[in-house]
């Protein structure tokens, strides 16, 4: 095993909550793995779940450790830990044996931001989200983000906080999601377990892989629809084609409606269903008030073309659509 593997076994752990490499996995490491792990963060001692593997069994098995705190002649309290082991029974252990190790997950995204050259890590979801910075993109910056644990079934809490735009850099350390867990456009999510290596306590990006996820997720948002706008533009445009829809519906559209159902209620709800926001009854009624009243609007022959402006409303605001997203 190389350092390098190390590097990669760390990635996997990180997708992977609550994972503890345990000292028989550590003793695997190569020698000075775990102190320059330690060194630039990627790992730290695990807080709780004391095992050890049986030093005696070949197989090393690992078992549960017992603590037993004893004094020695100077009063002091010494605390020895023991396994228990079906061949040998009581087997006692070092603490360094006892010593489980989690990935820093705050480290890991430093060190991946300062292989981005970016500033620092800020988190967002604790434990699972930090946001990085902008990184230049042509003629544009694209904000970059570290995702822990996306797969996960808790997924959506993280993805929710990256937007909907499809404009975000995602890494994560080793499992990508699958595209239909992002509530919006997907964006470019790269894998360090496949883009970055790791020598002399160093963390290396491969640039071309990083450029290349980002132009592909690019170039899939543009083929599902449109150019790649950014969560606040779609929300600007949704606003802008509903506000013109609704100045659309002038008086002629709502006596329109009021004839045809026979009621300012019917008329009301009719219309609320056809443009997708509340129409209310009084709406209708100052509308026709304003015509003249009812036995005015009654005797006018041509409701055909008023007519036709309401009924021509849903192909209007499809077409709008389409023009927003030319
Ligand atoms: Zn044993």
């Amino acid at each position: 095993m190389t350092k390098a593997d190390v590097f990669r076994l760390l990635l996997v752990g990180a997708d992977c909550a609550g994972h503890l490499f345990d000292h028989s996995e550590i003793s695997m490491w190569p020698p000075g793995a775990l102190d320059e792990c330690r060194r630039i963060n990627l790992v730290r001692p695990a807080p709780t779940g004391l095992t050890a593997p049986c030093p005696l069994c070949d197989d090393h098995h690992i078992e549960a450790v017992t603590v037993v705190d004893e004094r020695d002649s100077d009063e002091n309290t010494l605390s020895r830990f023991f396994i228990w082991c079906p061949e040998s029974l009581r087997v006692e252990v070092t603490a360094a044996m006892c010593q489980g190790w989690e990935v820093n997950a705050e480290g890991l995204a430093g060190v991946l931001a300062g292989a981005l050259g970016l500033p620092s890590a800020r988190p967002v979801v604790p434990g699972r989200l930090w946001h990085l910075g902008r990184m230049p993109w042509r003629k544009s910056t694209r904000e970059v983000v570290l995702a822990m644990r996306l797969a996960d079934d808790d997924g959506g809490a993280v993805t929710r906080h990256i937007g909907t735009g499809g404009r975000a850099v995602v890494f994560v350390p080793h499992r990508v999601p699958s595209p239909s867990s992002w509530p919006g456009r997907v964006p470019a999510v790269i894998s360090l377990h496949a883009a970055a290596s790791f020598t002399d306590e160093v963390v290396n990006l491969d640039a071309e892989a990083v450029l290349e996820a980002i132009a592909e997720a690019d170039r899939l948002a543009e083929a599902a629809g449109g150019v790649s706008l950014d969560a606040r533009g779609k929300g600007l445009v949704r606003n802008q084609v509903k506000s013109e829809l609704k100045s659309h519906l002038g008086d002629d559209a709502l006596v329109a409606a009021y004839k045809q159902h026979g009621s300012y209620d019917k008329a009301a709800k009719a219309l609320s269903e056809q443009m997708g926001t509340k129409i209310s009854r009084d709406k209708v009624w100052r509308a026709v008030n304003r015509a003249g009243g009812i036995d005015a609007v009654l005797r006018e022959d041509d409701s055909g073309s008023v007519g036709r402006v309401v009924a021509s409303q849903p192909r209007d605001r499809a077409k709008k659509n389409q023009q927003y997203r030319k």
